[in-house]
């Protein structure tokens, strides 16, 4: 059900928000708060404040889990896709606060080439997580249709990507372009992106903190591409994008309606997009077993797009 702000705790945090705007603080993380699991509350903090205290739930798109009774966590595991769907249920709060006071720098520019070039920008040689220190050689942002109607988006930067400082361009990254042309279409009519930005250490998985950090500029990508579908690959693009903490199994096999969090688009027509998920290539290199259950998602993204693939995939 969608819900509403208490009008004080709205008025506190609006207080709150134009307290940092002042400082020239615009990037706001969100953090599940302890014992708000059950409702996904989150607390609120600016980027770089010193002070923790001022904690305060906010709304923003996100998932309420409805579990019935019967079903207990070990045995969800081994839901079907369509089991998981009816448990899961994606729920849109009505306000979202960041829209109304946080404006971003690139709000009101129309040509999205130039938007993005303004997130880049306000990205800078970021340091807001550790990652910065921990090796890369440089920010992977992102590449592609600057009006794209597909995004991809991934976990973070391999090896390769750090080097090349482009998403997706070693072994995961041909696998992904052998399926984008399974689907009928080229790598450059799409926009491909990870969660965080900078290479992980031992391509170890980026930890919450760093993911929640970072994908506040992913969001403003995606506010800025306005694509008809977003594909999540792998788990922690999809947990992160969704807010949600479910298996693979549970959220593969649907569609979720998503609007990035924190921010709005130019365009007041777009009004979010379909986000599906699907296996990560790299996961799909180590068994390719499961290349046929991710064509099976490419499949359903592919019918909402109203894409033909060509006569015989490659993969
Ligand atoms: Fe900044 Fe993202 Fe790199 Fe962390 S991963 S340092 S938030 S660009």
């Amino acid at each position: 059900m969608p819900r509403t702000l208490d009008p004080e705790l709205r008025r506190a945090l609006a207080e709150r928000i134009r307290y940092y705007n002042g400082l020239g603080i615009y990037d706001f993380y969100r953090r599940e708060t302890a014992g708000d699991r059950e409702g996904f509350g989150v607390a609120v903090e600016a980027a770089g404040a010193e002070s923790r205290t001022p904690q305060m739930k906010v709304p923003g798109v996100y998932i309420e889990e409805i579990a019935p009774p019967e079903i207990q966590p070990e045995s969800r595991e081994e839901m079907s896709p369509r089991k998981a769907a009816a448990v899961a249920v994606p729920v849109a709060i009505e306000e979202n606060i960041f829209e109304v006071l946080a404006p971003k720098p690139e709000y009101g520019v129309s040509d999205p080439a130039k938007a993005l070039k303004i997130v880049r920008e306000d990205l800078g040689d970021c340091t807001r997580c550790p990652l910065h220190k921990q090796g890369r050689k440089q920010i992977v942002f992102g590449v592609g249709n600057p009006k794209a109607e597909l995004m991809f988006v991934g976990e973070g930067p391999g090896a390769d990507e750090d080097q090349q400082g482009e998403p997706f361009v070693g072994r995961a990254g041909q696998l992904l372009n052998n399926m984008i042309k399974a689907m009928g279409i080229e790598r450059r009519q799409v926009y491909i992106a990870n969660i965080v930005k900078c290479r992980p250490p031992g391509n170890r998985t980026p930890e919450r903190e760093e993911c929640e950090t970072c994908s506040p500029f992913l969001m403003r990508q995606i506010a800025v591409i306005k694509p008809k579908v977003v594909v999540a690959l792998g788990a922690v693009a999809a947990k992160t994008l969704l807010a949600m903490n479910a298996s693979m199994v549970q959220l593969r096999g649907r569609f979720y309606d998503f609007k990035p969090s924190g921010v709005r688009s130019s365009d007041p027509n777009w009004d979010g997009c379909k986000l599906a998920v699907t296996y990560h290539p790299a996961f799909l290199l180590r068994d390719p077993r499961q290349k046929g259950e991710a064509w099976k998602d490419l499949q359903m993204v592919m019918k909402e797009l109203g894409l033909k693939a060509p006569g015989k995939s490659e993969e």
